[in-house]
């Protein structure tokens, strides 16, 4: 098998070497942000919109990257290039770099930038024919106005509590409820409910991420022809509505089947949930920066 190469420091490394210092605060602090991208059939899933979020999270964090949003982008497919990679997942992460123990990022002279690629399926191929079971969880979203959840950072453990809930209760995936009680999001990737043939998603300032699988399945939808609304809800609404579905890069759609012991509809993935799958499954080769242009030509 061929070893994998990690892109790290200015240059490919193997994964064995791919190591960052005690004293990267991203480390020490989780002081960075990050991407995870898509590659579907050698077309890397809206690379644009990942780049333009990233550089948007660095932004508010006052992070610099040291590369144009062009080569960052040539990065992510120089790294799949070099693992010969048709099919896989991209992390992209950039810290504030090697500092001092101090929380100052004033003493970190250089941003460090990862690029990792590798094969990935979230859940088990079987778990997105059956769909999932899930709960909701004690831990709430991060309040916007505090840590706002649009800023995809290094800092994750709002969410890692969320999966530390879910594992407890023996369910792969769980639900986080905003401060007021509305339904925000799941621990990686966004939610959406169908109800008498309307589809919405909590709006972003419920304290969800804007997911670009989540803008790409609002798009397909309403394509589709159906509607489709931005729209606060609650737990009741998730329990009664007839289809749940999460959507992330890692995820992709997954239909959610039982939420809090409560069985979604007739307990199967439903018809809306597999025809918008269907067609995202379709629009993520059509779709995207092509890795292996002339190959494909
Ligand atoms: N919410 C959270 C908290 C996430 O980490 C992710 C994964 N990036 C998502 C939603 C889904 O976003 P996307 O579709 O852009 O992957």
């Amino acid at each position: 098998m061929k070893e994998q190469l990690i892109f790290l420091n200015g240059q490919f490394v193997s994964k064995k070497d791919a190591v960052v210092s005690v004293y990267d605060h991203g480390f020490l602090y989780g002081d960075g942000v990050f991407e995870g991208i898509r590659v579907y059939e050698g077309n890397v899933f809206r690379l644009q919109e990942h780049v333009d979020r990233l550089y948007d999270s660095a932004k508010s964090i006052m992070l610099s990257i040291p590369y144009s949003k062009q080569e960052l982008s040539d990065l992510v497919v120089e790294t799949l290039r070099v693992n010969d990679l048709l099919n896989a997942y991209i992390r992209v992460v950039v810290s504030r770099g090697v500092g001092n123990l101090g929380l100052d990022p004033a003493s970190c002279s250089r941003p460090q930038v990862i690029v990792i690629a590798e094969e990935l399926a979230l859940f088990p191929k079987e778990l997105y024919e059956s769909g999932i079971e899930i709960v909701t969880v004690a831990t709430r979203r991060n309040r916007s106005d505090v840590l706002s959840p649009k800023v995809k950072s290094l800092n994750y453990l709002n969410n890692i509590l969320v999966r530390i809930e879910a594992g407890l209760s023996g369910v792969n995936e769980a639900l986080m409820l905003n401060d007021q009680g509305y339904v925000a999001e799941g621990s990686a990737d966004n939610v959406f409910i169908v109800k008498n043939g309307e589809i919405l998603t909590p709006p972003g300032y419920v304290g969800a991420l804007e997911g670009i699988t989540r803008n790409a399945i609002m798009e397909i939808a309403r394509n589709l022809g159906f509607s489709m609304r931005e729209e606060v809800f609650t737990r009741h609404d998730v329990y009664v509505a007839d289809e749940v579905f999460l959507t992330g890069t890692a995820a992709e759609v997954i239909a959610v089947v039982k939420v809090d012991g409560r069985v979604v509809g007739d307990g199967k993935p439903g018809a809306v949930t597999n025809q918008l799958l269907k067609e995202f499954r379709k629009t993520v080769v059509e779709d995207g920066v092509k890795v292996y242009e002339q190959q494909i030509v």
